[in-house]
């Protein structure tokens, strides 16, 4: 009888590399919650920034994610919100 138990099955997933050095952490990359990590860079000239999870944000609302998935822009159709509005 083999009573070795791997623990193979761990609950931390492989898809963050680079998690948040800060608490509380930021949204994951696949959260739809990823618009509000912490920003790390911000280049309004050059129409991007970079989130904390690595998500970059284009400012057409554009995204494209640490895996190179890319977001379509997703204007909200109430046209209450500008992320540039300084
Ligand atoms: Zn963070």
């Amino acid at each position: 009888m083999t009573t070795s138990s791997r623990g193979t099955h761990t609950t931390t997933q492989r898809k963050n590399p680079s998690m948040c050095q800060h608490q509380p952490a930021c949204p994951t990359a696949d959260s739809a919650d990823r618009d509000a990590a912490r920003l790390l860079a911000h280049h309004p000239e050059q129409g991007w920034s970079l989130l904390c999870n690595g998500v970059l944000v284009f400012e057409d609302t554009g995204e494209l994610l640490p895996d190179g998935k890319i977001i379509a822009p997703h204007r909200s159709s109430r046209g209450g919100q500008t992320i540039t509005a300084a």
